[in-house]
């Protein structure tokens, strides 16, 4: 008899999601199919250790962050840091997801490349594998040429680099590089459009447009 596979991997994208747009939607989607991942669940960041204050309060975000997943069966949002008091860190994020979801559980962090360059100023960044595989989608303007990593980042990369087959036979430890279309659109951008009067719509789905809209968020 076949021993029963347990569920596929869980992908988890992590952001400021301030606000989310086409770009993100579109590397969860292609993380889906190219990974082979069961679902992907979205994760709006409450306060960024690594950045300024969000343009938008974490409810704003999570409300936007909900509709443009919303007609996705494969896509969920999970509250949990924007609901937290204290700073979100992803390690404390994946501790808390391991323990909800079990040690066997394929868990995959997806990320853009330029996320993955800042990774080494990331809290406890080596021990990220112990919880998950990491995926690295690849954006316009940012490179994964491993001449160039920093010398950390290109030693992890040569010992942990895998195909996306590798990615449900073990619960953590790999990294994974994809492609994406390229979307050169970046949430920077939408805010500045939003803040000289100009048009957002086809950079972000239409209930985003119209809920900053509504809400006057980022002018
Ligand atoms: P900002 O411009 O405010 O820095 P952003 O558009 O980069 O925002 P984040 O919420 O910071 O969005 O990004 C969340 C994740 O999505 C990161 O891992 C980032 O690399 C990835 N990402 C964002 N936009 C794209 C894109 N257009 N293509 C590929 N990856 C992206």
């Amino acid at each position: 008899m076949k021993p029963e596979r347990g569920p596929g991997p869980l992908g988890l994208f992590g952001g400021t999601f301030d606000p989310i747009h086409l770009g993100h939607l579109r590397l969860a989607e292609t993380a889906r199919e190219a990974l082979g991942l069961e679902r992907v669940r979205f994760i709006p960041a409450g306060q960024p250790p690594h950045r300024a204050t969000p343009g938008a309060s974490g409810a704003d975000r999570l409300a936007m962050a909900r509709l443009a997943t919303a007609d996705n069966p494969g896509f969920e949002v999970d509250a949990a840091e924007v609901d937290a008091a204290q700073a979100s860190f992803t390690i404390l994020t994946l501790e808390r997801l391991r323990a909800e979801l079990g040690p066997a559980r394929p868990l995959v962090l997806l990320l853009g490349v330029d996320a993955f360059l800042g990774l080494p100023t990331w809290r406890r960044w080596t021990e990220l594998f112990d919880f998950a595989h990491l995926a690295v989608a690849s954006r316009p303007g940012y490179t994964l040429d491993e001449a160039r990593l920093a010398p950390a980042l290109a030693a992890l990369t040569e010992t942990r680099r895998a195909t996306p087959d590798v990615l449900a036979t073990a619960p953590a430890g790999c990294l994974v590089p994809f492609d994406m279309t390229p979307l050169a659109i970046s949430a920077t951008d939408i805010r500045a459009r939003r803040g000289a009067g100009l048009s957002l719509r086809y950079l972000l789905p239409p209930a985003v447009v119209d809920y900053i809209s509504r809400h006057q968020l980022y002018l």
